[in-house]
């Protein structure tokens, strides 16, 4: 007869593993239990290694995060892998930083440019807040990025501010949420997500037929717009775009799709004119 030798199918194999796992239990403490009975001497060891079994079942099973241990681990393998494998690199920053990219990118975890544009330590100098973006000139409101623009710009030399929204954003999702009456719920995060209002203006006069979700994608890409519009308000942003030294750009992350979209936007400045 002819044996069947058709592949078991994952599942069927993974039952078949849990049984056996549930029998071969079964079958150990039944043994053990006979063993016992058998050579009642034995007790106090077999109690040693049981009460062993047990911290380490219950260290594998609970499975518990251990954050000072992932901050260690994080930097003994970048340490390993990164520091003392480019000292060249590490030898020049110890010195000084050129970064020609400013970046600002949303807080969110999955966006991290340094992962998603492999951006290597010293290249870019970065802004993540949420929604990423880039509120206007104002020294009392908003002076911590302003201290950031103000130093990338006139300090680093920085030669593009790159402004990169990302797919999901909870900011944009949050802005598009806020109703019509104002009325908000939080201490800071409507606040502050309002910097790109008339974004979420725009995308509901010219797409109010789509669905939400699509709405808020497209208001995703016209904050970042605003969030451009909005550099034109640093005297020093401005001046490095009509001397040429700066350029912006505009740039979309999709985690979902895989896909970085990036963009100019020309604002046609000219140099103030005096009289
Ligand atoms: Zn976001």
């Amino acid at each position: 007869m002819k044996k069947n030798t058709a592949p078991r199918k994952e599942s069927q194999i993974k039952k078949e593993e849990d049984m056996a796992t549930t029998e071969s239990y079964e079958e150990a403490i039944a043994g053990l239990t006979k063993l016992l009975s058998d050579k009642a001497d034995l007790g106090a060891v077999a109690a040693a290694k049981i009460k062993q079994i047990t911290a380490e079942l219950e260290k594998s099973g609970s499975n518990q995060f251990d954050p000072v241990d992932r901050i260690k681990t994080g930097f003994i393998h970048f340490k390993k892998e990164k520091f003392e494998k480019n000292p060249e690199l590490y030898g020049e920053l110890a010195k000084s930083q050129k970064p020609k990219f400013m970046v600002f990118a949303c807080s969110d975890s999955r966006v991290c440019p340094s992962h998603i544009l492999n951006f290597q330590p010293g290249e870019a100098f970065m802004i993540r807040n949420i929604a990423n973006m880039v509120p206007p000139f104002d020294k009392t409101k908003y002076s911590g990025v302003g201290a950031a623009i103000e130093y990338a710009v006139l300090h680093l030399k920085v030669e593009h501010i790159v402004v990169i929204g990302h797919s999901c954003c909870g900011g944009i999702k949050g802005l598009m949420s806020i109703p019509d009456d104002g009325t908000t719920a939080s201490d800071f995060i409507e606040h502050w997500v309002q910097i790109c209002s008339p974004a979420k203006a725009k995308v509901k006069a010219e797409y109010s037929g789509l669905s939400f979700s699509e709405q808020c994608t497209n208001c995703e890409k016209e904050a970042v717009n605003v969030s451009l519009g909005n550099l034109l308000t640093y005297p020093f942003v401005r001046d490095g775009l009509v001397k040429k030294t700066l350029a912006l750009k505009g740039a979309h992350y999709d985690f979902v799709k895989g896909t970085f979209d990036l963009w100019d936007l020309d604002f046609k400045i000219s140099p103030s004119i005096s009289v």
